[in-house]
């Protein structure tokens, strides 16, 4: 039990067996041993590895365990073997800190996520999949205005958002996977808004096609059609750009990144998408794009990126209604007993805010 985790919490921290025992002082065939639980690491080397390993000493003993199923990368990731594994510890304990609160607050994660009846069971063409976003919007009460939380919608709507810490290369784009039949996403919690609230609808996206799309709908795609129309909607992109345009301003395209949360790219995707500007003028537009280099780094401000607020206020929830004390709030949180009463002082460290 507590080599697995261990284990895990190392692979999450990006060390192997050496450096971690180089940074504990101990063999790195004695690490081996306690991850195969083969030795049991004395109390003064569990504090060392709770400190090297950037957790606190009861992770080591917590209950629950769990493992995502049906881990899928999107499609062009290449990344390494040893990466992967670090992504997918860190996502677990993640999931593992919301699995615990339940046992305390089971009304913490109650809502099971669920493709709205209203959703077309046969999806054709586009304007089939611009109808399916609009569907779900409109099931779920969004309106048709942007959308200015994404993660906090999803999460009210049962779909499971992980951030990660991922640093790592660039090649990652998120993942979606299972836990216990409840779908889960995981997103880098350092990328750009913009990146973040695509792929988040991405992945939306397969949740609600997946099954749904006629043999001439290539998935990958339909999924990008589904996140845009998602984000901005058909109705109101046509009222705010007019419907057939000779030029595209970049200037006004970022006005509309600011407020809908899609990139420069997304926006000239979707008004091609939607007959706005016809091929020449899209691919004349993304001549200049590639000159300047904006396929690799947009510019102007970034979109700011999201943040799960859920699970902290649900910790704050449980603590408040006296379902669990101080240290444990803090063991969910990862902060320290001291960090957390700072935070209920309204003192609170803002990295403390973050975690
Ligand atoms: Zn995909």
């Amino acid at each position: 039990m507590i080599g697995e985790r261990i284990e895990r919490a190392r692979l999450a921290s990006g060390l192997s067996l050496r450096g971690l025992a180089d940074a504990i002082g101990v063999s790195h065939t004695m690490v081996a041993k306690y991850e195969k639980n083969q030795a049991t690491p004395p109390s003064q080397v569990l504090i060392l590895l709770a400190k090297v390993l950037g957790v606190r000493v009861e992770y080591f003993f917590r209950q629950v365990e769990v493992h995502l199923e049906g881990v899928e990368y999107r499609k062009r990731t290449t990344l390494r073997a040893g990466d992967k594994k670090k992504i997918l510890a860190d996502a677990e304990d993640q999931l593992e800190r919301w699995v615990t609160l339940e046992q305390f607050l089971p009304q913490a994660w109650a809502l099971e996520f669920r493709v709205p009846n209203e959703v077309p069971e046969r999806i054709e063409a586009a304007d089939d999949i611009e109808a399916a976003a609009l569907a779900v919007r409109n099931v779920w009460q969004l309106g048709h205005n942007p959308i200015p939380d994404l993660i906090d919608t999803l999460e009210e709507q049962g779909l499971r958002v992980l951030t990660i810490d991922g640093d790592i290369p660039q090649k990652f784009d998120g993942f979606s996977a299972h836990y216990d039949s409840n779908p889960v996403v995981v997103v880098d919690k350092k990328w750009t808004g913009d990146r973040q609230r695509f792929t988040l609808a991405h992945e939306l996206g397969h949740l609600i096609l997946h099954g749904r799309l006629g043999p001439e709908l290539d998935e990958e795609k339909a999924c990008n059609r589904f996140a845009g129309a998602f984000l901005a909607p058909r109705d109101v992109v046509l009222k705010t750009l007019g419907e057939n345009r000779h030029w595209l301003e970049f200037q006004e395209l970022a006005l509309l990144k600011q407020e809908y949360g899609l990139s420069l790219a997304a926006w000239i995707y979707r008004c091609s998408d939607l007959g706005i500007i016809n091929q020449t003028t899209t691919k004349e537009l993304w001549r200049i794009f590639r000159v300047r280099g904006w396929h690799k780094k947009e510019p102007g401000k970034p979109y700011p990126n999201e943040k799960t607020r859920l699970f902290q206020q649900r910790v704050y929830r449980a603590l408040a209604e006296e379902l669990i004390g101080e240290a444990k709030a803090a063991e969910l949180l990862g902060i320290t007993l001291r960090e957390l009463q700072q935070c209920r002082h309204m003192e609170c460290a803002s990295d403390a805010a973050d975690q």
